[in-house]
């Protein structure tokens, strides 16, 4: 009894332990493994079908060929055939919907418990028909370890068949006249297959669950690694990564363009105003620059201390060269106050543009933008100079 409402215990909280000490209780996770298991469910009925399917061709030709009896025949041939329908019309339904689209949840259960009860009703024809012709009641072990050890059902779905399957059992043997000790057998079997069938379902949803878990910190860990934590854009490696995701999707050459942004006179704000303001500044230069580049292909980053590299996908020239001026306008609109008026009273940016055709490498790119960035420097800093393709266009202010 102790053991039986652990395993209940364990079903109904334990599974979760594991999951609530990594992280928060997710009722997304949890739909997740359900859609798991049930798809699982159906997967594993295709090949347990078959095996069913196969046995049951063999008893048939086995019954044709050897038995002499014609009631035998008679009887054994409908209920076989019944089963080598159920058994077909299970691997097709199965296949169906694992094929399409439509393998939610819901079709999947349906499916699988349909499959269980139908099953288990043919089993019992036959369990009667044994009983009936050779006081045998085999088939019943059988019937119970199948139940257990092939479909993942939760305790109420496994708990409700095992019950049905032992009270027609019973009612079976008080009408035939079985002995009381061997009626005694049956509800002691199936509560050893249905602990059984506990067992089994605990483990395997326990490792759905792990699995899942680990896929969300995996997910976790790379969104971290890409993602600035000052700014929140992302860092170096994750423009280099959402590039490569990007680029592929274009089908012909495209031109794309770099910005290369640079605070002015950062160092100065810094020792005018302290650290703590610095990075303040600096979130906000970020969050402008964010809110400029909002195309469905545009990557803003924070490339390193005061710079932000923005890349700019499928853009002409003469758009890049718009976006950087809106960018370098948008920022001094800030009117955060310089350290200094030695360039301007507020906080401005220079930025060093470049752009090319698809393909293209990200080092040489980025080495063009940054010598833009150079001369914008050297040409008084709060203006645009562009790269296109190796060639400088001049400044632009
Ligand atoms: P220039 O106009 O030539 O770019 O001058 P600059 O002073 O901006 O450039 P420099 O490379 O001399 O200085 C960059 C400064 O940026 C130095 C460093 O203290 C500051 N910095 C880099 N990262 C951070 C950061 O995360 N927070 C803060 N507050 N400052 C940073
Ligand atoms: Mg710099
Ligand atoms: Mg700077």
């Amino acid at each position: 009894m102790i053991f039986i409402k652990r395993i209940f215990r364990e079903e109904k909280e334990g599974l979760f332990r594991f999951q609530t000490a990594q992280q928060e209780h997710s009722p997304e996770l949890e739909k997740k493994v359900a859609l798991k298991i049930a798809k699982n469910n159906v997967k594993r009925l295709i090949p347990f079908a078959a095996i069913i399917l196969l046995i049951e061709i063999i008893n048939q030709i086995t019954i044709l060929l050897t038995s002499s009896e014609d009631s035998l025949r008679a009887a054994y041939l409908p209920a076989g055939i019944l089963m080598i329908l159920l058994m077909v019309s299970a691997i097709l339904l199965a296949y169906l919907v694992l094929r399409r689209s439509f393998a939610a949840a819901g079709h999947c259960r349906l499916l699988y418990r349909s499959f269980w009860w139908l099953f288990s009703l043919g089993m019992l024809v036959f369990i009667w028909l044994e009983i009936c012709t050779r006081g045998s009641t085999n088939n019943f072990i059988y019937l119970l370890i199948l139940t257990a050890a092939f479909p993942l059902l939760t305790w109420k779905e496994s708990l409700l068949l095992f019950c049905a399957d032992t009270a027609v059992m019973f009612s079976f043997a008080l009408y035939s006249g079985l002995a009381p000790q061997q009626m005694l057998q049956f509800p002691l079997i199936a509560i050893f297959a249905w602990i059984l069938s506990r067992m089994l379902y605990s483990s395997y949803k326990m490792n759905e669950i792990m699995m899942a878990q680990l896929k969300i910190s995996n997910q976790k860990l790379m969104d971290l690694a890409r993602t600035d934590p000052l700014t929140g854009l992302c860092n170096r490696r994750g423009i280099q990564e959402q590039l490569q995701e990007i680029l592929p999707r274009f089908d012909h050459p495209v031109r794309t363009g770099f910005l290369m942004i640079d605070i002015d006179l950062f160092k100065k704000y810094n020792d005018r105003f302290g650290h703590e303001q610095g990075d303040q500044c600096l979130k906000k230069v970020a969050d402008t620059v964010k809110e400029c580049t909002k195309g469905p292909y545009d990557i803003t980053s924070r490339y390193g201390g005061e710079e932000f590299l923005v890349a700019l996908v499928d853009y002409s020239p003469d758009e890049i060269l718009r976006m950087a001026e809106r960018i370098l306008s948008e920022i001094l609109a800030l009117k955060l106050p310089a350290a200094d008026d030695e360039v301007s009273p507020f906080v401005t940016v220079s930025i060093g543009a470049a752009s090319v055709m698809t393909p293209f490498d990200f080092i040489t790119l980025y080495e063009q933008a940054d010598r833009a960035l150079y001369r914008a420097k050297n040409s008084g800093r709060n203006c645009v100079a562009m790269n296109c393709s190796g060639q400088d266009t001049g400044n632009f202010s």
